[in-house]
């Protein structure tokens, strides 16, 4: 290991906070905390923020993927920032072992200060420490070790994701229009979102929209091919929201033509085709998976040193620090966001949750700086979750809004709850470049049509030397 150690820290703040993770909790705290009070250090294998609420916009093209993201980069004045995993962390020694994303560099062949072979810009570990430490490395998506699910089937998680899926929702168009066979056209251009939770929902929708709106134009003797379907092994979809809003849904997609397929389980995925339970087989061309999170690799590092939830979730004190599997507090680490919960407290692994952690645990540490001989506990009350409801789009410029957490009668659904969806979004994301850019690309698809342009391999010399490998 390459250790690697700050010395803007010596003597001048509360010591070195090393933040995991550059999500919705993670950037919120790397861009926001107190430079002065502490030496801030942050480690993520994504060099960007994503604002994953419009994500699902981004795959078909509504908005294009640079809208919703906010490098890292950009605001590391007075941070220092590691592009890499953290791999393991050893809270005795305070210190975490990580592997850089890089790797696609080429190696150097520049000699060490000491002359020795290999100078360390060649080394893919690094061993960092911190005085304090906040783990906020977020969630997978789960398969439930259904088969084939992550060999055939997109995930909506990364931008990389929503680029791959806009890309095979085009090919499978290009490849039906050359199609002889209805029954290949049919199988082709059936598109299948297994979850029905909000990423599901609003993946549909934004998926019929495009098909509505932009395919339709451009391979119209296709249309009567097309199908989408919604399959859950819940009884409904929109579960988590109000019961009028979720059946509002419900009708709106049979009403518009999505297919509702409810109390279905899947059994397995083979290329093109799923398995349900009873043997019916449906082949598709594009399959996205979204039912459900499960803990990523770090998380599962951790096993047999932190207490965890049923859910595989961290567990905190309502300090948000890590509990170990005593249950006693490990003295300066937190956690927060989707891969952590406050003990007997299950919280929603949303935007929403890990936004206010990080905002809580940003004013309590800042606190603690001015009187560091005090324990958190003194000096900040315990987190708790305001719940502002939740909303999520439904197709043809229609949104739900569910707020009846905090007021019994505050829900909304159809165009006015569009316009609140919409406006609320473009208020949160981040910068001001983004809330610029974001309503023109939404002038821009309503005038002109998404942009169906998709970036591949495009050298033919490649693709035939791939060919070769594969057969030889
Ligand atoms: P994330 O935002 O997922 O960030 C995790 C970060 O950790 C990433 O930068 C990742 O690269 C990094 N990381 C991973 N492993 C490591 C490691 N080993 N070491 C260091 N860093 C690591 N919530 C809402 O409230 N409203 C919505 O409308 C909404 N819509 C959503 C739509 C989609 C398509 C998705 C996928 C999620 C949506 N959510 C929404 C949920 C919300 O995005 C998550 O709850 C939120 O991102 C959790 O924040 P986080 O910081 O815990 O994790
Ligand atoms: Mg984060």
């Amino acid at each position: 290991y390459q250790q690697l150690r700050g010395i803007r820290s010596v003597g001048k703040t509360q010591g070195r906070v090393m933040i995991l993770g550059s999500g919705w909790g993670g950037f919120k705290l790397l861009r926001d905390m107190n430079k002065n009070a502490f030496d801030i250090v942050a480690v993520s294998p994504r060099n960007h923020f994503l604002f994953t609420p419009l994500l699902a916009s981004t795959s078909v093209g509504t908005l294009e993927f640079r809208c919703i993201t906010e490098p890292v980069r950009g605001y590391t004045r007075n941070v220092e920032y590691h592009q890499a995993w953290c791999d393991t962390i050893d809270f005795d020694k305070s210190t975490v072992n990580c592997t850089l994303n890089l790797s696609k560099v080429p190696k150097t062949h520049a000699k060490t200060p000491e002359g020795k072979e290999g100078a360390n810009g060649n080394k893919d570990s690094i061993r960092l420490n911190y005085d304090h430490l906040i783990i906020a490395v977020g969630s997978y998506s789960n398969t439930f070790n259904i088969p084939g699910v992550k060999e055939h089937a997109f995930f909506l998680k990364e931008v990389a994701d929503a680029r791959k899926i806009r890309s095979r929702v085009l090919e499978c168009f290009e490849r039906a229009e050359m199609s002889r066979s209805d029954e290949e056209r049919n199988g082709l251009l059936h598109f299948a979102v297994v979850g029905g939770g909000p990423t599901g929902v609003e993946f549909s929708s934004e998926l019929f929209d495009f098909i509505r709106e932009d395919c339709s134009r451009l391979f119209p003797g296709l249309m009567n091919h097309v199908t989408l379907a919604v399959y859950d092994v819940a009884p409904k979809i929109l579960a988590t929201f109000d019961q009028s809003l979720s059946q509002y849904c419900m009708n709106k997609f049979k009403r518009s033509g999505i297919e509702v397929r409810t109390g279905t389980v899947v059994e397995r995925v083979e290329d093109g085709k799923l398995v349900l339970k009873g043997g019916q087989e449906v082949p598709f061309g594009c399959l996205v998976w979204s039912t459900g999170l499960t803990e990523n690799p770090l998380t599962v590092a951790m096993e047999g040193r932190v207490l965890k939830s049923k859910s595989k979730r961290i567990l905190t004190d309502p300090y948000l620090r890590v509990l170990d599997t005593e249950g006693k507090v490990i003295p300066n680490v937190y956690a927060l966001g989707d891969c952590a919960t406050i003990k007997d407290h299950e919280l929603p692994q949303t935007a929403q949750v890990a936004n206010q952690q990080a905002i809580w645990l940003r004013k309590a540490l800042n606190k603690w700086s001015k009187q560091p001989e005090k324990s958190l506990t003194d000096v900040a009350q315990p987190f708790s979750f305001k719940n502002l409801g939740s909303m999520a789009y439904i197709g043809n410029w229609e949104a739900v809004v569910d707020m009846t957490k905090i007021n019994e009668n505050a829900k909304e659904s159809g165009r006015f709850a569009w316009i609140f969806w919409r406006s609320s979004y473009l208020t949160m994301s981040v910068s001001m470049r983004n809330k610029f850019v974001i309503p023109m690309y939404w002038l821009m698809a309503w005038v002109f049509g998404r942009d169906v342009s998709s970036f591949q391999e495009y050298d033919r010399r490649k693709r035939l030397m791939k060919n070769s490998e594969r057969e030889g």
